[in-house]
């Protein structure tokens, strides 16, 4: 697959973002971070994952955008789908509606393509991100957790001094028995 020359990449969180910024930029991609994440909750814990997201864009001197904030319409999406088991079609709800405000924000900012940093995690099937992803013609499916990319996301984050929340993002991946890490 070739690298676009400019991409929006949906970030979902500053220690995923490590490693994929890394490659994007390794490969001359002209890259800027959107922080699009209504699925985060509460929203406390969304401005201290934004706030991180800012300080990545700063080290490694890239431009961050920052989508609205709308836990509601988040939750009206995946209505009907808040018992579902983590990596269930919660999630798969979950990544259809960050696609679809990156996709909007890709358009309206004149991005020839965007991606998202959610493959870089080993709690995320890339198959079910890249099923979601299939929606958008401008969607190119980057798996970064390819080639250890989760392993040196922890890395870079470590040497970042980055924040590494607990759990993925939604309430309902703070109730007992879930908690896989974003
Ligand atoms: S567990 Fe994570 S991916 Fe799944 S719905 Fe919640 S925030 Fe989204």
């Amino acid at each position: 697959m070739n690298t676009p020359e400019r991409l929006l990449l949906h970030t979902c969180c500053a220690p995923c973002a490590t490693t994929c910024a890394e490659r994007l930029i390794a490969s001359g991609c002209e890259t800027v971070l959107f922080f699009s994440n209504s699925n985060i909750y509460p929203e406390e814990e969304y401005l201290r994952r934004l706030e991180n997201a800012i300080r990545l864009a700063l080290i490694l001197n890239l431009k961050l955008e920052e989508d609205s904030y709308d836990h509601e319409a988040w939750l009206r999406h995946i209505r009907g789908f808040e018992n579902e088991p983590e990596q269930g079609m919660r999630c798969v709800k979950c990544f259809e509606f960050n696609l679809a405000r990156t996709a909007g924000a890709a358009a309206l900012m004149q991005f020839p393509a965007f991606t998202t940093t959610l493959t870089v995690s080993r709690y995320k099937p890339s198959a079910k991100i890249f099923e979601a992803g299939k929606a958008f013609p401008a969607f190119v499916p980057f798996d970064f957790k390819k080639l250890n990319g989760y392993s040196r996301s922890i890395e870079l984050s470590k040497a970042y001094n980055l924040y590494r929340q607990n759990y993925c993002g939604c309430e309902f991946s703070r109730r007992p028995g879930e908690g896989f890490a974003g």
